[in-house]
């Protein structure tokens, strides 16, 4: 008999034989991404559990109280890696690298994204594991100790299952596959991890930056554009999102230009969301986007098309150009504050 549990975007037979000992997962978080890196942890305990093994976390520009966290979300260690920058992949693939001697997981999870994918993809490069991107499900084949992943491939038109080899195996999960499963009297450890990277591998540089926009999966205001922001409409759309403290999301057609990055696109190849606001620009509300959009939030749809399909489902329509409705709405909002 098979069991599926949705919550955790991990599946198992209840025919296996007894776990082999051993096995440990590595899970790659970013403090900045917490709550994603909470539900990855959901399916990185499982895979643990099912292994006989540990869950380590790295946990990037951390502190002990995300570390305490990331336990009571199943983490069994936790070590804590300072970073000189937020953005300099080759740091962090050092301290990954340095973890991985110290903990030797047969797994690595990291969440999908522009920076997990491409963090994933080099550590399979230097380490030579194997690797599995955009995983949407994950299970162990016990009688070759291999994780077995599905992905969708071909814009979701099929299902892709993949048998991982060797060690370690990686895999990044897209975000909201599983959710984060709290156990308030968990404990684990939670340390200070420093490693000594080679000096040529790190170029530091530091800048003054606005704080990172809240996780997309968690924010309650969500101002997204599609193809009809023409490309420049994602300043004005950013400049929203910024004034009412929400985050930018996107439609498939716009990361496919460039205009937005695919961490910020909404759908059914994307990120389902749960905002309280949504404000549609550009957006023409094909159901392979509204499916993004869990129930309940108000949607605010601006499209100069006055038979736009989001129009049904909106509960305020702004008939217009984008250019003109959101420069206007701007200097209202800030006349205001
Ligand atoms: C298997 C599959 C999976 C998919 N998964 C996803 C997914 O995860 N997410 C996703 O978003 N899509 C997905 N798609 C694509 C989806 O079908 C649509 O093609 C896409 O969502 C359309 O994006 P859009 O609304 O930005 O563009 P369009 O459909 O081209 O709409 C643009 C809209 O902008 C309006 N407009 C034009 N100019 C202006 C202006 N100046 N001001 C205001 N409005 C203007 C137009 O009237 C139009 O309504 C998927 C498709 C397939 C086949």
């Amino acid at each position: 008999m098979d069991y599926w549990n949705t919550d955790s975007g991990w599946s198992m037979s209840s025919d296996e034989p007894a776990s082999p000992s051993g096995g440990g997962v590595l899970a790659v978080v970013f403090a900045e991404s917490l709550n994603a890196g909470k539900a990855l942890l959901a399916t990185a305990r499982q895979l643990a559990d099912e292994l006989s093994g540990t869950v380590s976390v790295a946990l990037f520009n951390g502190d002990e109280t995300a570390g305490n966290e990331l336990v009571k979300a199943g983490a069994d260690n936790v070590y804590l890696v300072a970073s000189d920058s937020d953005s300099l992949l080759a740091g962090y693939l050092e301290a990954i690298k340095a973890l991985i001697e110290q903990a030797a997981p047969d797994a690595i999870l990291l969440t999908s994204g522009r920076r997990g994918d491409e963090l994933a993809g080099l550590l399979a490069g230097r380490l030579g594991g194997t690797l599995v991107v955009g995983a949407n499900a994950i299970s162990v084949d016990y009688s070759e100790r291999a994780i077995l992943a599905t992905q969708p491939v071909y814009g979701g038109a099929a299902i892709a299952s993949w048998k991982l080899a060797g060690k370690p195996q990686i895999v990044t999960m897209r975000p909201g596959t599983a959710s984060p499963l709290i156990d308030k009297h968990r404990s684990g450890k939670v340390e200070a991890f420093s490693f000594s990277a080679p000096a040529s591998s790190l170029q530091v540089s530091k800048a003054d930056s606005p704080a990172p926009p809240p996780d997309l999966l968690h924010a309650s205001i969500i101002v997204a554009g599609g193809r009809g922001t023409g490309g420049d409409g994602f300043k004005l759309i950013g400049e929203l999102a910024a004034l009412l403290g929400g985050t930018v999301g996107a439609t498939k057609s716009a990361v496919r230009e460039g205009w937005a990055g695919p961490e910020q696109q909404i759908g059914m190849l994307g990120a389902t969301v749960k905002p309280r606001l949504y404000i549609a620009c550009g957006i023409s509300g094909t159901p392979e986007h509204l499916m993004g959009i869990a129930e309940g939030a108000t949607i605010v749809a601006i499209n100069t098309a006055p038979q736009a399909p989001i129009f049904a489902l909106a509960d305020y329509v702004v008939v217009g150009d984008l250019h003109e409705v959101l420069p206007a709405f701007i200097a209202r909002l800030k006349k205001a504050q």
